[in-house]
């Protein structure tokens, strides 16, 4: 069988700057339009990522500095929107609220509102394809840190009410390390979620 997801919408993936956040570009490879999203650092590596195609916005999960570092550059190189989390405190050109919907050529985005980690990041699913791009959502090993309690359960209803509801093919591109399917994690996401984690917060792990 053919595989569309090869067709049809590109993942690039390259880690940037001192903290080696995964900087990703999606391609429609029918139009060659293309998305940046998280320009974190090094722009001409960001740029690099970008060849061959035709950027039509700039897309953040959270405003983190290891997530945006390079966006004012690459704004000002790329001349096309920046699209942001409501809450982010960036000057969007678009503010991205759930369910809103991304053209990129012959190819749609959805964001998903995945709080937690911070009060609004946002995650990405493509249109018909098992590809998500998770920013510090959720990683392999564990959802990504958390600074109070609140978040931390913050961060249990959008494990428990979002990312659970991803199907089990769901191509996980997270922030920082490698990409994964979510369903060999199920089991262990649901064990974590029904344990009482008292008034824990930091960095949280799957088999804590
Ligand atoms: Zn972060």
């Amino acid at each position: 069988m053919t595989d569309l997801r090869e067709e049809t919408m590109i993942v690039r993936c390259k880690p940037v700057g001192a903290w080696a956040m995964n900087a990703h570009v999606l391609v429609c490879s029918k139009t060659g339009q293309s998305v940046l999203i998280d320009p974190g650092a090094e722009p001409q590596t960001l740029t690099k990522l970008l060849d061959n195609s035709t950027p039509v916005a700039i897309l953040i999960t959270h405003n983190h500095p290891d997530h945006v570092g390079a966006l004012g550059a690459m704004r000002r190189q790329l001349g096309v929107p920046v699209m942001a989390p409501a809450l982010s405190g960036i000057g969007a050109d678009r503010q991205l609220n759930t369910d809103d919907r991304i053209d990129i050529g012959e190819q749609q985005i959805r964001v998903y509102s995945t709080p937690g980690h911070t009060e609004d990041q946002v995650s990405f699913g493509v249109e018909g394809h098992p590809i998500y791009i998770v920013g510090d959502t959720i990683f392999e090993g564990g959802p990504g840190k958390t600074w109070s309690c609140a978040d931390f359960q913050t961060t249990l209803a959008t494990m428990r009410n979002i990312v659970l509801a991803w199907p089990d093919d769901a191509l996980c591109y997270p922030g920082h390390g490698d990409p994964f399917p979510l369903g060999p994690l199920r089991p262990a996401i649901e064990h974590f979620l029904a344990k009482d984690h008292g008034p824990f917060f930091g960095d949280a792990e799957w088999k804590m």
